[in-house]
């Protein structure tokens, strides 16, 4: 994707350069808006100069040729005077005749014929120059023209016999002093003559002259002539009522731009015209325009060139800026971070950064020195590993991690702990908290605390102990209680049996079946007995052995045994509804059963107030979410609001001095985390208190791995 420019500036040099564009272009707007006036001006002075020069150049060529015309007149004069002397009906005589001929010869007037049509065609006569051009049914056709007396009548142009030339017939009518008209007198022009004296008048480079009949008919020019006469070409244009007139016209020849002026040439049938190439007369106008459009674009590369340099050496002093400012936050940041790392190494727990994600999980990458402290290690030993668990022993297993990932997952925290080996050879436990600071796609971003939990689990340990021991005082009445039955029953049973042996005479003999079946009720009771004693035992031992599968209802088994008889002395009813095809969980069967035994009794205690036909206790389980939950639901009065946020907290107690030691609840919390798994307490909507126990599947813990 193509991103402009102005895109990718900030938006502080965006509203700069924006600024700085606006603004010259309004200069440049400006410049332009003087630069079309001058311009228009200039253009339209300039015009204006080369329509005055062909103009004055028109009125100087009109008063040449002028002369030339008189020169014409002064020609058809003599030629009069001639035909004064020359008696009707009489032939030129050799005199003028010679006269004449060297007149047209002379060519000074650019004449090529003279000749003199009679009324008699007998008496016609011609200068020896050209007669030929003129046929008989020509001549009778001149001779029979209507004239005005002493006036030139220019005829139509006719092409020469020479391809380059053409002739431009005048006619005139002498007359006699008595009036008579002495025929018609024809003076024929040069036309490539005539356009030579015009070219001759031409006083500067691409000027042409033309002389035109009135009705506008070309006749010579300084340019082109034959072609003219060929096209019969006629003026675009007539002199005006002051006898002048200027145009910027398109030449009718070659169309060429020109600037064009026509005078009339006073007192005679014609006028002529002068023109000039625009491009010519404008040529001063045009380098005016070149030195303008430099100066202009100089003055608008200046202008932008000024605002870009503003605009760099604004944007560099802020780059500057911005450097120093960078460099600035960088020391100040460099400062804290230190400040920050010597702080989190003087805290007397190790605090490091982990990467925790479904594949590649659990990848410490940044620790203080607490860690290597608090183990007895080097920062080198630990940077080796990828994590303190390696030095843990036993290792996590594979359940242990999942599990915990999905904690992380599911609660953004997760507390674990372990017996990690130290740098001195000793074990000592740990508690390593994580929390999930930030999101990497899958992976968690987690800040994690690792403290030293070695005295606390000491004091957890004989506190479990101390409470075990005053479960076992609570609970040997119950117990003695447990024993009396079988014992009561192996004594009656051995009684009978002695009577039954007795040797005394007159007894019938001993019915030998029937002691048998007693013996075997009295084995059945020593087993009975014998499993109290035994699992009381384990009990009083606590038993610190590993992890094992265990079966639940053994378990519910197990702690009803002891506490049946406290149960039934305080009237409860207790229903067990546990599916019978329900996994084993992971777990101690003796802790499971000492965590239900503590909440049994604490059920026990908290109905103590509500009528004894409304004691019930219903111990239900299930597998949710591929974990088994324990429900203990009791009828009593529930949990007070205030008590729910510090139930699990150890030494926590509502019960008088002497009776609640408080460590109970705290004590299941911590078997059942050391087990994996967890325990919540509600008050449901029915009414009474329940306590969810979480246990995990010992068939989904197979597979062994480090944290
Ligand atoms: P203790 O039983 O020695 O007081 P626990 O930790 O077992 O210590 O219990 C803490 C407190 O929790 C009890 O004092 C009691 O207030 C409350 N509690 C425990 N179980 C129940 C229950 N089933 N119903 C109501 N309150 C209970």
């Amino acid at each position: 994707m193509r991103r402009s420019l102005l895109a990718l500036m900030s938006r502080q040099v965006r509203g700069e350069v924006i600024g700085v564009l606006l603004i010259a272009l309004a200069l440049i707007v400006l410049q332009l808006a003087v630069w079309v006036l001058v311009l228009d001006r200039a253009t339209a002075g300039a015009e204006q100069a080369g329509l005055v020069r062909v103009r004055l150049a028109a009125e100087t060529i009109e008063q040449a040729v002028r002369r030339q015309i008189d020169a014409l007149d002064r020609f058809e004069f003599n030629l009069s005077q001639f035909a004064h002397r020359w008696p009707e009906g009489s032939a030129a005589p050799a005199y003028f005749a010679q006269r004449l001929r060297r007149l047209a010869l002379d060519r000074r007037y650019n004449i090529s014929t003279v000749a003199h049509f009679n009324i008699d065609p007998a008496l016609d006569w011609h200068a020896d120059t050209g007669p030929e051009a003129r046929g008989p049914s020509d001549a009778d056709a001149i001779r029979n023209m209507v004239l005005p007396p002493d006036t030139l009548v220019v005829g139509d142009p006719e092409l020469a016999a020479e391809p380059t030339n053409w002739l431009i017939p005048v006619y005139f009518r002498p007359t006699l002093d008595n009036g008579t008209v002495a025929g018609v007198g024809l003076l024929t022009l040069d036309g490539a003559e005539l356009s030579a004296t015009l070219g001759r008048l031409v006083s500067w480079p691409g000027q042409q002259v033309a002389m035109w009949r009135q009705d506008g008919r070309y006749l010579a020019g300084s340019v082109n002539g034959v072609m003219a006469v060929q096209r019969r070409l006629t003026a675009p244009a007539r002199p005006g009522p002051d006898g002048r007139i200027q145009l910027r016209l398109l030449s009718l020849l070659n169309g060429e731009d020109r600037f064009v002026a026509f005078k009339q040439i006073e007192n005679q049938g014609l006028f002529i015209s002068v023109s000039s190439p625009a491009a010519y007369e404008l040529t001063s106008y045009y380098r005016f325009r070149t030195i303008m459009l430099s100066l202009e674009a100089s003055v608008v590369a200046l202008i932008i060139g000024t605002a870009f340099l503003v605009l760099i050496l604004r944007s560099r002093a802020r780059v500057r800026l911005a450097l120093s400012q960078a460099e600035t936050e960088q020391d100040a940041f460099e400062r804290q971070h230190a400040e920050l790392e010597h702080i989190l190494d003087g805290v007397d727990a190790g605090v490091y950064r982990m990467r925790v994600g479904p594949g590649d999980r659990f990848v410490r990458y940044d620790y203080n020195a607490g860690v290597a402290r608090l183990i007895g290690r080097t920062m080198e030993e630990v940077g080796k590993v990828r994590g303190v668990l390696a030095f843990a022993e036993p290792q996590p297993t594979e359940a242990h991690r999942l599990a915990s990932l999905v904690d992380l997952q599911q609660t953004g925290h997760h507390t674990y702990e372990a017996q990690i080996r130290c740098g001195d050879g000793h074990l000592r436990w740990m508690r390593f908290q994580l929390r999930v600071v930030g999101h990497d796609g899958d992976i968690m971003e987690c800040v994690g605390l690792m403290t030293d939990i070695e005295v606390e689990k000491a004091a957890t340990a004989s506190a479990i102990m101390a409470a075990r021991l005053a479960t076992l005082g609570e609970l040997s009445a119950g117990i003695a209680h447990e024993m009396k039955q079988p014992l009561t029953v192996i004594a009656l049973l051995a009684e009978t049996t002695e009577s039954m042996l007795s040797d005394e005479p007159d007894t019938p003999p001993p019915p030998l079946g029937e002691i048998a079946k007693m013996q075997r009720r009295i084995v059945t009771m020593v087993q009975r007995a014998t499993a109290i004693t035994d699992h009381l035992r384990g009990v009083a031992r606590g038993q610190d052995s590993a992890m094992e599968p265990v079966s639940l209802p053994e378990a519910v088994d197990g702690a009803l045994m002891l506490c049946r008889s406290s149960l039934r002395e305080a009237q409860i009813d207790v229903t067990i509804d546990i599916p019978a095809e329900l996994p084993l969980v992971i777990g101690r069967l003796v802790l499971i059963e000492q965590v239900l035994m503590n909440l049994l009794m604490n059920a026990r205690d908290a109905m103590a107030t509500i009528p004894a036909g409304d004691r019930r206790v219903a111990i239900t389980a299930g597998l949710e979410d591929d974990v088994l939950r324990v429900r203990v639901h009791d009828s009593g009065p529930g949990i007070p609001l205030h008590v729910l946020p510090r139930l699990f907290q150890a030494f926590f107690t509502t019960k008088p001095v002497g009776v609640g030691t408080g460590l109970g609840l705290s004590i299941c919390l911590g078997i059942l985390k050391s087990c994996g798994g967890d325990i919540v307490a509600a008050n449901p909507s029915g009414g009474g208190a329940e306590f969810t126990l979480t246990l995990l599947r010992a068939d989904r813990a197979g597979h062994a791995a480090a944290t």
